[in-house]
């Protein structure tokens, strides 16, 4: 099945909605049966019927179909958001007297997650850079069951090496996260290396349009029965029906966005290489990028999110070039129809507690705009630099 047939059809019957192109959003918290006899068998069943919205509910199902087969997994569970779907999968899969390791640069609330909240219940957590296979293998110990990877990481735009990292992980047997929001299934498909569960933040670019929080967990059967049945019922962490329908029409667009966006942000990025006032620029697919080839062995492309450091050492000069932008919106996030700067000075005077990050890097994401318009942007901002 190609990625049009998923988007477009797969799971969706339209014959059970009257023909209805566009499926209704069911909205509705639990489900009647005809006789207790039918009720009994059912309650047993959560996880194939609709039973309580809490588990299966059928509009939020045509989307389960979908992510499961564009991360070509076996199954998938929707989430309130991504740190939902990313509490679920690791809670999942770690006990007390485990221990886990997780790359440093991943997204702060993990980070939280892996470093604060995991040690309350008796987790051990090793934090690696992660860009070398050694860091991982120097990092495992007899009681790690988890390692939480993230590739690329959102500021830094750092690599992992799935295949390999899969490959050890599966002779130690460890079960592999790896929050994939940055490429979307699109462009990389962790379970294809060997990764076991991959999760997503589907407020970024699945979702596609600044108008919603939620998160996926895709995996094989046997483990999203298992989290279905234990923590998504428990935590309860799950979509409403509604949000379910804006993804799923977020969907329908998003091979024609992110194929735009990428085109501008190789533009954006090609323009930065070549400035004066600009040092680094960090884009998995730049080919001034460290591991460009294993960007390309392991992604069939990159998003709208980047990151670059200016030359100058004045921090108000740093500020000054975020404040005269007029395209870029000052906003966290990313993935929707915008275009956003955020500046990693931000961070220094925030509850963040990840320091990893230079006061004069700044992640920009490139929307819908035309090209020209973001390149002319920021180059009247820089001449304030
Ligand atoms: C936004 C984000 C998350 C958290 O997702 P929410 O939907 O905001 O809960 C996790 N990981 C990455 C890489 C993100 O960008």
């Amino acid at each position: 099945m190609d990625i049009s047939d998923i988007i477009n059809h797969l799971g969706e019957d339209r014959r059970d909605y009257y023909g209805a192109v566009a499926p209704p959003v069911m909205r509705t918290s639990n489900f009647c049966f005809a006789s207790v006899e039918d009720m009994r068998s059912n309650i047993n069943r959560e996880f194939e019927v609709p039973f309580y919205s809490r588990g299966n509910n059928p509009t939020v199902s045509i989307l389960r179909k979908k992510m499961a087969a564009l991360e070509k997994t076996e199954d998938a569970l929707i989430t309130a958001s991504g740190c939902a779907a990313i509490s679920t999968a690791v809670f999942g899969n770690l006990a007390a007297g485990d221990h886990a390791i997780c790359v440093t640069n991943c997204y702060s609330w993990t980070y939280t997650l892996f470093h604060d909240i995991l040690k309350k219940f008796g987790v051990n957590v090793s934090f690696i850079d992660g860009t070398r296979i050694e860091h991982f293998k120097n990092a495992i110990t007899p009681k790690t069951r988890l390692i939480m990877l993230e590739s690329p990481t959102s500021f830094m735009m750092e690599l992992q090496d799935l295949k390999a990292v899969a490959a050890l992980a599966k002779q130690h047997e460890i079960t592999t996260i790896i929050d994939n929001s940055y490429a979307t299934p699109l462009y990389q498909n962790p379970a294809e290396l060997g990764i076991d569960i991959v999760v997503h933040s589907a407020s970024k670019y699945l979702g596609g349009h600044s108008d919603l929080i939620a998160g996926v967990i895709c995996g094989t059967e046997k483990m999203i029965r298992k989290l279905f049945s234990q923590e998504y019922l428990a935590f309860g962490g799950i979509i409403t029906p509604d949000n379910a329908w804006l993804i799923l029409r977020g969907l329908r667009t998003l091979p024609v966005r992110m194929k735009q966006i990428s085109e501008t942000t190789q533009k954006i990025v090609c323009f930065l290489e070549d400035h004066p006032k600009i040092d680094k620029v960090l884009w998995p697919f730049a080919k001034s990028y460290p591991k460009y080839e294993l960007a390309r062995q392991q992604m069939k492309g990159a998003g709208g999110l980047f990151s670059f450091t200016l030359k100058t050492k004045e921090m108000e000069k740093v500020d000054m070039f975020c404040n005269k932008l007029r395209r870029f919106l000052l906003a966290c996030s990313w993935g929707g129809y915008e275009s956003l700067v955020f500046p990693g000075s931000v961070l220094y005077s925030s509850m963040n507690n990840n320091k990893a990050i230079p006061f004069n890097l700044i992640r920009m994401y490139a929307g819908l705009e035309e090209p020209a318009v973001l390149i002319q942007d920021i180059e009247q901002a820089l001449e304030y630099v």
